[in-house]
């Protein structure tokens, strides 16, 4: 399934941000102007019931007391819901609401009002709705004594309510400002958020993900071009540079098959072309070397015609040598692996090299692990490899020298490695060293050690090679311990 693509993540994220945010500073907003309007309001009322009062004692003064129920019933008008007179004992002497005039309120209400020290703003609910209430105690002043001769304290109360719908009015309009505003903020920066990432952000990206769709497709000559010089800029930058790098190497590796393919095809003719001369130079070398032995055995062992015999064997030997490494190569043959001795198989080793080394003055040193036991493997095949190896690591010392080989078990792997102190192997050769025909011997074939990694590799194992010109070298040969699946056997 695919999910939200960025560009879509990007603008939800940001807008319920900007929602959370919005919603938390406009509702911070509402309550600090419900709190203002309620302070307004709440002034409004105490300067309405003030005019009221002021209206009330202008009336009293000019002695026309009659007419405060007049007054009263035209301050009847828009919000001013109620007004109405108390006297001294709590009864209703004049009111908006002409029925309830002579009503009395409880004492214990009536002495509250008049003992308030300062009289308040309070709200009440009555029938669904909420009023603004103030009650304020009308002193009898000095003035006021000139028709009411008593003491009193207080010439009654004034009772004003107001009703709250206009402020709860002016709130609801205030909050449905509130909500649209926010909304259209939403929407604005939605869209405006929508616009600017396809620009900035989505069309670049959609460009960068052809281009690599187009590499992936194998056309490294694809490229995203943009005159930016952002983020983005850099990253088409970099995946421009890379595709330019993997186009150069992307050829080279080619040129590099192609040469390669060429050098196995002549190999293949040439191992076709050695593979058969070869063939044809068994036989008769055969018939040959037979020929020289019987020859020989005609002259007596002083004869000097002897030692000259015994130099064409010598060559003789050296040609068949040349033969089975050529026939060795261009057919190698399938390793038969046999559970083996190795500590016998290294024995053998010896009984062949010994003497030949003994001639050249190498001191063989054997460091054999004691419990390396026995492992899987073609040991016709391996002792060739070894021979090779051995006899190669002697003529590298035509002064003397020493060889030691050692043999351990690592994991699941048997180690031979062959140190000898001879002449060392240059940087150059060692690159080539595994090469079919490369050779610095003037009588080498250069098949050696060809045949001996294709032999080992064939085992399931690996052959590795250190060395520094002029002090020596170590070859190492490892083959698992198990031996490989011969499918052939
Ligand atoms: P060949 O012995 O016929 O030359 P190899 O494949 O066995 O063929 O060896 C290839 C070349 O590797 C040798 O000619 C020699 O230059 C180099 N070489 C192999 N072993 C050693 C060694 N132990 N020390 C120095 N050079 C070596």
């Amino acid at each position: 399934m695919v999910g939200p693509t960025l560009k879509w993540k990007y603008i939800i994220a940001s807008t319920l941000l900007i929602l959370v945010i919005l919603s938390v500073f406009s509702w911070q907003n509402l309550r600090i102007q419900e709190q203002q309007i309620a302070k307004d309001d709440e002034e409004r009322v105490k300067l309405i019931t003030d005019i009221i009062k002021n209206g009330l004692i202008t009336i009293m003064l000019e002695k026309r007391g009659r007419e405060f129920q007049k007054f009263l019933e035209t301050l009847i008008a828009e919000d001013i819901e109620e007004v109405r007179i108390f006297n001294e004992n709590g009864r209703i002497i004049a009111s908006s609401v002409p029925r309830e005039i002579g009503n009395k309120i409880y004492d214990k209400d009536m002495q509250m009002f008049l003992t308030q020290s300062e009289p308040e703003v309070f709200t009440h609910r009555e029938n669904n709705k909420v009023f603004y209430s103030m009650v304020i105690p009308i002193a009898n002043e000095e003035a006021c004594k000139q028709c009411h001769f008593d003491n009193a304290k207080y010439r009654g109360v004034l009772d004003v309510e107001i009703s709250m719908d206009r402020i709860i009015n002016r709130l609801q309009l205030f909050r449905y400002q509130m909500i649209i505003f926010s909304a259209l903020a939403v929407i604005t920066l939605s869209i405006s958020l929508s616009i600017m990432t396809k620009h900035l952000i989505n069309k670049p990206i959609e460009g960068l993900i052809s281009t690599m769709k187009k590499a992936e497709a194998g056309d490294l000559s694809a490229r995203f071009k943009t005159t930016r010089d952002d983020e983005i800029g850099k990253l088409s930058e970099s995946l421009n540079s890379m595709l330019a790098q993997l186009d150069s190497a992307r050829k080279e590796i080619e040129k590099l098959h192609y040469e390669e393919y060429q050098r196995i095809e002549k190999m293949a003719s040439i191992g076709e072309l050695a593979s058969a001369i070869a063939h044809e130079i068994k036989n008769p070398l055969a018939g040959i070397s037979g020929a020289i032995q019987v020859f020989s055995e005609e002259f007596p062992d002083n004869d000097p015609k002897r030692e000259i015999i015994d130099d064409i064997i010598l060559e003789i030997e050296r040609l068949d040598k040349a033969v089975r490494d050529l026939l060795n190569f261009a057919r190698p043959p399938v390793p038969h692996p046999l559970l083996t001795d190795i500590r016998s198989m290294i024995d053998r080793l010896m009984n062949v090299i010994s003497s030949t080394a003994e001639k050249q003055k190498v001191d063989i040193t054997l460091d054999i692990e004691s419990d390396v036991g026995k492992a899987y493997l073609d040991p016709e095949q391996l002792q060739q490899v070894f021979l090779n190896i051995a006899l190669n690591a002697i003529q590298s010392m035509p002064g003397g020298g020493s060889l030691l080989i050692n043999v351990n078990k690592q994991d699941d792997m048997v180690v031979f490695s062959f140190k000898d102190s001879g002449m060392g192997i240059s940087d150059e050769n060692t690159k080539n060293l595994f090469k079919p025909f490369f050779t610095t011997k003037n009588t080498g074939t250069g098949l050696g050690l060809s045949i001996s990694k294709n032999i080992v590799e064939q085992h399931g194992g690996y052959i590795s090679v250190t060395s520094q010109s002029g002090l020596g070298s170590t070859f190492v040969i490892s083959v698992p311990m198990k031996g490989i699946i011969d499918d052939q056997a």
